[in-house]
């Protein structure tokens, strides 16, 4: 395509991760946006997990042992003129350090809490990887046609807790059973829960006085002037709406509704598609900016899922196009080696099916077929200019386990298939100070039987983890280490760079150790 023409798609695109706990209804309002997307045409069609209704081709074992869904992690549709790239965020049983990396490719996130619930765990462990790039956050505050908690409660914990402020859209009129409908602060208008007729289901509102005029059987009913009421007083008290806060991440518009029954979301997905930027410039690692309208091509790997297809061995490096236009069969240099790689076998993203993809822009990911080129942050670039972004950060791992060769006799598979898995960001390795025992971290448990399972498949190097159990991880400055502060609820080890860290038991262990050696500076990582 001409320039002009690239200008055009990438100024459409719009890339998001949705971040929730499990189970507060990420999928249910995924498969809604992709029924209005026109991608699926049923609901209950995205989680093999509940439905069975799987694609049945070749993942990996582990993968369909678990059900997760490899077609399922990038989804792509057009919605109200816009080319919408929605990247899932596994929930904690399949939880790793891809799950964070993935929110280094998007340019939005969508939050969905559960509102008899509030802000649990796993969300706040997402949002703060999200707050950190100061990217714009969405929140849809979900399952209101159950009884949840007072809206007002919902948003001054959110407020406390993930330290953004929080900007209602709309209003819940009533809930449970005794939902109305929402009061839509920012369109102007009332949107009935389950209208008799679907043409009834807006009711104009006055801008000026934010009641419907003329008569109306709604204003007969007492939710009607409560809301009224709410809705005043939350324009005196609440936050003001602010564009620029939200694209910098420091206020998230907060719409209520309910995904099952499809309430809100249409109105959620327009508003915050309106809202949302288009693909973002990025930062290279020269100090220089690279803007996503360039025309030459690049991106950079932010994923990669390993042995798909059992039978070829292969993996997926997922990328995230930066700029210019990705074209199947072109020529890109690897920026990590300076060497040239012809990219013939790409994959696009639909929800049901993978199909193979002819052309993609800057916000777009294609998924390529790898035959160990790549290694997670890798930059692809088609021009003469080298092109190298920033290094994705890496993450505190939380659990830990001790890990050896089963057969001592096998040694030199085993280094290897270490070596290349560390290398590659399947895991995170470790040496004990003293002894140079291997301890590997990640972020979440699957993580490790990934690299268990791929050790022994590619390595055929069976491996022993014993689990060291969850601890926190703290870097400290070498000219202040002493070995004896070693001991073991607060074990002294290494990274691969050789920077020295302990982990933890517990708090009260770190802060045993802070009160002993209160000049010692602990850091984490992101
Ligand atoms: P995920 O784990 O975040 O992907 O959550 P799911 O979308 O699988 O939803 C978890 C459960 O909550 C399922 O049983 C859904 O049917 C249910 N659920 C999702 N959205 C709503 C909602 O708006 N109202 C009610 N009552 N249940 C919902």
């Amino acid at each position: 395509m001409d320039k002009k023409q690239l200008d055009e798609e990438v100024l459409k695109r719009r890339t998001f991760a949705i971040i929730s706990h499990p189970d507060a209804g990420k999928t249910t309002i995924t498969e809604q946006m992709l029924l209005f997307g026109g991608v699926i045409r049923q609901a209950g069609t995205v989680k093999g997990k509940k439905s069975g209704n799987f694609a049945t081709s070749d993942w990996m074992e582990i993968e369909k042992k678990r059900g997760i869904s490899v077609t399922s992690s990038v989804m792509q549709f057009d919605f109200d003129g816009k080319r919408v790239n929605i990247l899932d965020t596994p929930g904690h049983e399949d939880f790793s350090e891809d799950t964070y990396r993935t929110l280094m490719a998007v340019d939005a996130a969508v939050m969905v809490i559960d509102s008899a619930k509030g802000i649990e765990p796993q969300t706040k462990k997402l949002f703060k990887v999200v707050k950190q790039r100061g990217i714009p956050i969405f929140t849809f505050m979900n399952k209101l046609d159950r009884d949840g908690r007072e809206p007002l409660d919902l948003i001054a914990e959110l407020e406390e807790l993930l330290d953004i402020e929080g900007v209602a859209m709309n209003w819940p009129m009533g809930m449970g059973k005794g939902l109305k409908g929402l009061y839509d602060i920012y369109d102007h208008r009332i949107e009935l829960y389950r209208p008799e007729n679907d043409d009834q289901r807006f009711i104009p509102l006055n801008e000026k006085t934010g009641e419907i005029d003329g008569d109306h059987p709604l204003k007969e009913d007492s939710i009607y002037q409560q809301t009224l009421d709410e809705v005043e007083l939350l324009a005196e008290a609440g936050n003001t709406f602010n564009l620029d806060k939200i694209a910098a991440g420091e206020q998230t518009p907060i719409y209520f509704g309910s995904a099952l029954t499809n309430f809100g979301v249409e109105t959620f997905l327009k508003s915050f598609l309106s809202m949302a930027p288009a693909p973002a410039s990025h930062q290279l690692q020269d100090g220089e900016v690279l803007a996503a309208d360039e025309s030459e091509f690049s991106g950079f790997v932010f994923k990669i899922q390993a042995n798909m297809n059992p039978a070829h061995r292969d993996r997926i490096a997922f990328v995230r196009i930066c700029s210019g236009e990705f074209e199947k069969g072109m020529t890109v240099t690897l920026a990590r080696t300076g060497k040239d790689l012809r990219l013939n076998n790409a994959t696009e993203f639909m929800s049901a099916q993978r199909e193979q993809v002819s052309s993609a822009v800057a916000g777009d990911i294609v998924g390529l077929y790898d035959t160990g080129n790549f290694q997670i942050g890798d930059s692809i670039y088609s021009g003469k200019q080298k092109v190298e972004f920033e290094k994705l950060p890496q993450f505190t791992p939380e659990l830990f386990v001790e890990v050896t060769a089963k057969n001592v006799m096998k040694q030199k598979s085993f280094h290897k298939g270490m070596q290349q898995l560390v290398q590659e960001g399947a895991v995170q390795l470790y040496k004990t100070y003293a002894t140079d025992d291997y301890i590997l971290g990640a972020v979440g448990q699957l993580q490790f039987e990934v690299f268990q399972y791929r050790m022994m498949h590619e390595y055929n190097s069976e491996v022993i983890m014993k689990p060291i159990g969850a601890r926190t991880a703290r870097w400290i400055d070498p000219e202040q280490l002493d070995p004896k502060m070693s001991s073991s609820r607060n074990l002294l080890v290494k990274d691969i760079q050789g920077q020295p860290l302990f982990l933890f038991e517990n708090r009260f262990a770190e802060n045993w150790f802070k009160d002993k050696y209160p000049d010692v500076k602990l850091k984490s990582l992101l």
